[in-house]
C-alpha cells in the first residue's frame, strides 16, 4: 500500500512508502489531509518530479472499478458502488407532487409544455451513473497527477463487428483474435447452445462443418453448443445433424448494433471534457479479458478489470492487497411534513443517540453504514458493497468508524472479499 503525497502548495506528488510517511509525520514534517486513501501534505519545499499515472475504468450499471497505475506499479484500485435508487425517489416526488396538486388550492396556471430536453440528455437514473463515475476518475486527481485514462465501452469494436469475417486473416494474428472472435460468437448466437437452447451452461465454440470435413475457423463457421450436443453431432454438418436453420443463420453477418450504451458513452465524453480529448482512449472488452486472463492470470472483478484496462499489452503488474469501496449515498431525505394537509411534521434529528444518518460502524463484527435509526430501538445496518440489511442492532453496540462525505462512504476491504461478493449484470468469464 502506498501513501499519497501533496506537494507544499497542494499540488500531487509520487506516493512514497509508509514507513517514510511514517517519519515525516512523526518530525512533523507533513500533516494528514485524509486517511482513505491516505494522504499527507508536506510542510518543505521539495522539486517535483512527477510520472503522470494511467488511470483505467471498468464502467458498469450498478458498479465501477476504477485503478491507477503510477511507475509501472499499481497504486489505487477501488470500487465504485452506484445508486440505484433515482427512480424510487422520481416517482415518490412526482406523487408528492400529484398530490399536492390535487389538492384544493389556488388556480395554478397549466405549467407542463414549457420544458425540453437539452442535447445529451440522460434519463435521471444514468446521469447519476455517469456523474458518478466521472466523479470517481477526479477523485483520483486529487491525490495522484493524472495522465491517460482508459475506458472500455464494449465487448468488442463495432467496426470490425460489421465485417465478421475479418477472422480469415486476422484469426491467425496473435491471440488477442482469439478474444475477439469468441466474443462475437458468443453475442451473435446470443451466449446459449445453438442446438438445444440451454442457458447458463458452460458453452464450446463448435464449428458448423467440422474441420475434420474442411470447415474453416471464420467466423461464419462457428457457433456455440453445450458439451452434449457438440459430443453427439460430432463430425456431421448442422444440417446433417438436423439443423439447416443453423447453418442458414451462420451466413447472415450480424446486425450492427450500438452497441455502445448511452451511459458509457456520456461517460467518455465527460472525461475527455475534463481531461482534453488526447488524454481518454477507449478500450473493448476482448482485450481486457485477453490481459487479464493471458498477461496477469487474475480472477474477474471489478478493480481487476479496471487494473487490466490502464495496462498496455504485455505489461505485467500486480494487484494490491488492499481495495477501496465507495458507497455513493444520498445526501439525505428532504420530506419535511406528511398528513393529508401536511399537518404533521416528519423531519428526524439530525443525530439520534449520537449517530447521524449514513455513518460507517462496526457492530458485532461486521462493518456497515447506518441506513435507519430508531429514536427507541434498534438501528438498521446495510452492507457498503451490497447495500443489502446486514443486522439490525441496538445504538448502544456501535462504533463509529467514518462519516461520509460529499455524498460517498468510503473504505478499504482485502481484495479476496470484493471478488467473493461480485454480484450484478456484467460480462461472463
Ligand atoms: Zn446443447
Amino acid at each position: 500500500m502506498k501513501v499519497f503525497v501533496l506537494s507544499k502548495e497542494g499540488k500531487c506528488l509520487m506516493p512514497t512508502t509508509p514507513r517514510r510517511a511514517r517519519v515525516w509525520l512523526k518530525a512533523k514534517r507533513a500533516r494528514v489531509v485524509r486517511h482513505d486513501p491516505f494522504t499527507i501534505r508536506l510542510r518543505f519545499a521539495t522539486q517535483q518530479h512527477v510520472q503522470p499515472a494511467k488511470v483505467g475504468v471498468d464502467t458498469g450499471s450498478k458498479d465501477v472499478g476504477i485503478a491507477a497505475l503510477a511507475n509501472g506499479k499499481v497504486v489505487f484500485q477501488a470500487e465504485v458502488h452506484l445508486r440505484d435508487d433515482i427512480t424510487k425517489k422520481m416517482t415518490q416526488r412526482r406523487t408528492f407532487r400529484r398530490n399536492r396538486r390535487a389538492r384544493k388550492t389556488r388556480y395554478r396556471e397549466a405549467r407542463y409544455d414549457n420544458r425540453r430536453r437539452p442535447d445529451g440528455w440522460l434519463p435521471p437514473s444514468l446521469h447519476s451513473k455517469a456523474e458518478a463515475t466521472v466523479k470517481a476518475v477526479r477523485f483520483i486527481t486529487s491525490f495522484l497527477s493524472v495522465g491517460r485514462v482508459t475506458v472500455e465501452v464494449g465487448r468488442f469494436d463495432t467496426q470490425k463487428r460489421q465485417n465478421p469475417d475479418i477472422a480469415h486473416l486476422e484469426y491467425q494474428q496473435g491471440e488477442l483474435q482469439g478474444y475477439f472472435l469468441r466474443e462475437y460468437v458468443l453475442d451473435k448466437w446470443q451466449r446459449k447452445c445453438a442446438y438445444c437452447d440451454a442457458h447458463g451452461v458452460p458453452l464450446e465454440i463448435e464449428h458448423i462443418v467440422p474441420t475434420s470435413r474442411g470447415g474453416s475457423n471464420r467466423a461464419s463457421n462457428l457457433t456455440l453448443a453445450c458439451h452434449a450436443c457438440n459430443r453427439r453431432k460430432g463430425q456431421h454438418t448442422a444440417a446433417e445433424f438436423g439443423f439447416p436453420e443453423v447453418q442458414a443463420k451462420a451466413r447472415v453477418p450480424l446486425k450492427d448494433a450500438a452497441h455502445v450504451s448511452s451511459l458509457k458513452s456520456r461517460v467518455v465524453h465527460d472525461l475527455q471534457a475534463v481531461f482534453g480529448e488526447s488524454q481518454v482512449s477507449i478500450t473493448y472488452g476482448y482485450q481486457t479479458k485477453y490481459k487479464r486472463i493471458q498477461v496477469l492470470d487474475l480472477p474477474k472483478s471489478h478493480t481487476n478489470d479496471a487494473m487490466a484496462i490502464a495496462c498496455e499489452i504485455g505489461e505485467v503488474v500486480k494487484p494490491l492487497e488492499m481495495v477501496h469501496q465507495i458507497r455513493c449515498l444520498a445526501r439525505g431525505h428532504y420530506q419535511r411534513f406528511n398528513g393529508l394537509h401536511s399537518e404533521h411534521k416528519c423531519w428526524a434529528p439530525r443525530k439520534v443517540r449520537g449517530f447521524k444518518l449514513y455513518e460507517l460502524v462496526k457492530a458485532k463484527g461486521g462493518v456497515g453504514y447506518i441506513a435507519g435509526r430508531r429514536e427507541k430501538g434498534a438501528f438498521v445496518i446495510k452492507d457498503v458493497i451490497s447495500g443489502k440489511n446486514l443486522l439490525e442492532v441496538t445504538p448502544r453496540k456501535l462504533v463509529r468508524v467514518a462519516r461520509p462525505t460529499q455524498g460517498w462512504m468510503i473504505t478499504r476491504q482485502p481484495m479476496l472479499e470484493s471478488i467473493r461478493k461480485e454480484g450484478g449484470a456484467s460480462s461472463p468469464n
